[in-house]
């Protein structure tokens, strides 16, 4: 057997190390740098096209179960990711382009992987992983829209600036983590007066924007809606949004905030620093002028400005199948965001299970764990108006028995029996896998 991969994104790459890992061998089509998406800046694999965070590690949080999950279960992206970690608190972040190249290398290393730069019009015969993202090209869009019979759905996602760390203002902005007191910490501060503070909202709300083309209504997904929107929705939206000033400080001077905008390291050698949360779809211009109004960013230099794009995902629950196939032709699969999932580590685990169930492999996980929710996610949800979602515990079955202790014990015993689960599951299928 021989597989097509179209896309060489984070879903694509796990597949094809997956399959390639089981002795198939792999065509992974990938159109870039040759064509470019609106989002993606080099020609690597494995592009982290926004933040750097791969979002919390702690298993009390459900990506930070899915990371445990995949790690436990050989992932090949997890292990690049973790081989990168830059600081950041609670969550893995990751130094992206190390991030890429340890994938790259990964590939070019596999004998069974041959990797075409080329963009893929139409869906090749034999056995394919359509794993082509969000911003799979228009073309390929077509050829998909031809076998769905169904116009795509859709909706906007938006990517926060990065500053260049020698142009911050140090005398404003300070390190320090939410809720710590650790001498070494991983997040930038920059800290708001009230006055500022409305200042800012008031510039934000009135700054010019991109406007969506006109017969398209901009429908965002709701973890990543750009900051001007948030502001919009209330003065005070941002004060307890990605503005929050709860747990920080000033280490030396004990001073609180009213409002704090945070920055994460964005390569492992601290050069680079992005604005989290602050996602936007600001003109270029106005982006320089109000984010410059931020105490500590008066003269920052911008690395990269934040832009907003639209995402094309299928109908999963109407066209797919338990196992990540196409209905209506099974030797096509579906992998990553284009199938309605969300999200960089749910990209990578559900390129991990194309992999392995085009791989052969027969036994499902368990519905109890969060590779189960990833797969489960875009085949059994409501097909009508249908929208992509991150992993998160409101898609895990309930525990038989009630839990007292409130959200954080629940989650834990879920994360508990997900792991118990997950060794039951990877112990019958490792003979065969
Ligand atoms: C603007 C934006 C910001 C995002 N920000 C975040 C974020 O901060 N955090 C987060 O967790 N998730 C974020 N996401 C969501 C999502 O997790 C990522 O898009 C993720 O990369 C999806 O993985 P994927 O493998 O499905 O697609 P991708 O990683 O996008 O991979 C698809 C690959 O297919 C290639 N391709 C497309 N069409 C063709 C073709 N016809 N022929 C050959 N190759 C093709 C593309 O070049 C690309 O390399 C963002 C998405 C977008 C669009």
């Amino acid at each position: 057997m021989k597989v097509s991969i179209i896309g060489a994104g984070l879903a694509g790459c796990e597949a094809a190390l997956q399959l390639a890992g089981a002795g198939v061998e792999v065509v992974l089509y990938e159109m870039r740098p040759g064509r470019m998406t609106p989002a993606h800046t080099t020609g690597l694999p494995a592009e982290l096209v926004c933040s750097n965070s791969l979002r919390s590690d702690l298993l009390r949080n459900a990506p930070g179960l899915l990371k445990e999950e995949l790690r436990r279960s050989g992932s090949y992206l997890m292990k690049a990711a973790d081989s990168c970690r830059v600081p950041a608190g609670g969550a893995l972040a990751v130094d992206r382009h190390e991030f890429s190249t340890t994938v790259k290398k990964m590939l070019d290393e596999h004998k069974l992987i041959l990797q075409r730069e080329e963009e893929v019009t139409e869906i090749p015969t034999g056995p394919v992983i359509i794993a082509a993202g969000p911003l799979a090209s228009a073309a390929l869009a077509d050829a998909v829209a031809g076998l769905t019979g169904k116009e795509s759905l859709y909706f906007y996602d938006a990517i926060a600036p990065v500053v260049d760390f020698q142009s911050i203002n140090m005398n404003r902005a300070f390190f320090q983590n939410r809720y710590e007191t650790a001498e070494q910490a991983d997040y930038l501060n920059c800290p708001f007066t009230e006055e500022e503070y409305f200042s800012f909202i008031h510039e934000l709300k009135s700054a010019d924007r991109v406007s969506a083309r006109s017969f398209e209504k901009e429908i965002h997904f709701q973890g990543c809606m750009p900051v001007e929107a948030i502001a919009d929705s209330g003065e005070m939206s941002l004060a307890f949004g990605p503005m929050k000033p709860v747990g920080l400080i000033h280490p030396v001077t004990g001073q609180k905030y009213f409002a704090v905008v945070q920055l994460r390291m964005e390569n492992r050698a601290g050069t680079a620093w992005n604005l989290v949360g602050f996602q936007t779809k600001l003109t270029y211009f106005e982006q320089k002028r109000i984010f410059r109004m931020i105490p500590g960013l008066e003269n920052a230099e911008f690395i990269r400005l934040g832009s907003m794009h639209r995402n094309t995902f299928i109908n999963g629950p109407a066209l797919l199948d338990g196992r990540m196939r196409f209905n209506a032709d099974k030797r096509i699969m579906f992998a990553g965001q284009i199938t309605g999932i969300e999200g960089y580590i749910e990209s990578i685990a559900s390129g991990f299970l194309a992999g392995k169930l085009m791989g052969g492999l027969e036994a499902l996980p368990p519905a109890e764990t969060a590779l189960g929710a990833v797969l489960r996610y875009p085949a059994e949800s409501p097909a009508d108006n249908y929208q992509p979602s991150n992993i998160n515990y409101g898609l895990f079955p309930p525990m038989k028995k009630k839990v007292s202790g409130g959200r954080r014990v629940r989650r834990e015993m879920l994360a508990e029996r997900a792991l118990a689960k997950l060794e039951e599951w990877l112990s019958a299928v490792s003979p065969a896998n």
